[in-house]
């Protein structure tokens, strides 16, 4: 057993915003989908001049909703948390309309190869117009917060967090969900990597962790360890089906996630595909190539 309970209940209406904090709004983006959940969260923050953390899809009536919920307030500062199309694509118009500089991982960084499927330009918006690229560490300052950007590579090669300093609240963009695990999609997500954010976080003393998706997490640190076993688990888990003789990708789907939801194989192939690269990296399986769901895979 993995031991995940996911949290599916979210209270929330479209287009109304609710506090999560003092300070720091959230508003669903009208965008549900089996990978999306009920929506993007876009969160402001700032008791007068806002940030806007993930703009969130191309839709007017969201649009709508943000300038609506800063209520005169100048939106000032536009972060993303990572360049996936549904956090970013409503970035061009909200930046039109308020002014505000954006503020995201730089794009060279995102130029990753990438490969068709869950992380092709589908998927991935790697043109929207950054004003200041941030590094692991960079602070962002507005009239009444504080915000420093964490690199949590893993989701996507440019993820970011956010905390928001003297607050124990951190916008952890797609890193860590309470409604489901995060699709780690190779090539551009990698396991090794995201694991590696996954104990950044665990290392850390954060009190509330607001999600891209789904409802907020109260007990960041049990929730981080939970994703951390789990993904130590599914290695495993992996390694001894492997060991018993289901020696590829698609042969694993089937072994590993029981009673599958059609619309959410693509995600389970990519996820498996991660982690045979994670025991690759890691010498403890051999596959010629992992980009393959047919390669034979051999337990070393
Ligand atoms: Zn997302």
């Amino acid at each position: 057993m993995s031991g995940l309970s996911f949290k599916t209940e979210m209270q929330f209406a479209y287009g109304e915003p609710s506090e999560m904090a003092p300070g720091v709004h959230r508003l669903v983006a009208p965008n549900a989908s089996p990978l999306t959940f009920k929506g993007t969260n876009t969160y402001l923050v700032g008791m007068g001049s806002l940030a806007v953390i993930d703009p969130g899809p191309e839709d007017q009536t969201h649009l709508d909703a943000i300038l609506k919920a800063a209520a005169g307030r100048p939106i000032t500062h536009i972060l993303a948390t990572h360049a996936h199309r549904d956090h970013v694509d409503g970035l061009d118009a909200l930046r039109a309309k308020t002014g505000a500089k954006t503020y995201a991982f730089p794009h060279t960084a995102r130029q990753a190869p990438r490969s068709a499927g869950i992380v092709g330009s589908e998927y991935t918006n790697h043109d929207f117009p950054l004003d200041v690229a941030l590094a692991h560490g960079s602070r962002i300052e507005g009239e009444d917060w504080q915000l420093t950007a964490l690199h949590t590579p893993g989701h996507a090669p440019d993820h970011l967090c956010f905390t928001l300093n003297g607050t124990g609240v951190v916008f952890c963009g797609d890193h860590v969900m309470a409604w489901n695990t995060t699709v780690v999609a190779p090539p551009e997500g990698r396991m090794s990597d995201y694991m590696r954010s996954l104990e950044l976080l665990l290392a850390r003393d954060d009190e509330l962790m607001l999600p891209g998706h789904g409802g907020r997490i109260t007990a960041p640190r049990r929730t981080v360890k939970a994703y951390l076993l789990h993904r130590r688990w599914r290695d495993q888990a992996i390694l001894e089906a492997v060991r018993n003789g289901t020696d590829t990708v698609r042969k694993l789907i089937p072994v590993i996630y029981r009673d599958l939801d059609k619309n959410v194989v693509g995600a389970a192939t990519v996820s498996l595909r991660a982690h045979v690269e994670h025991l690759a990296e890691r010498g403890l399986a051999a596959c010629d190539d992992t980009s393959s769901i047919d390669a034979t895979i051999v337990a070393l």
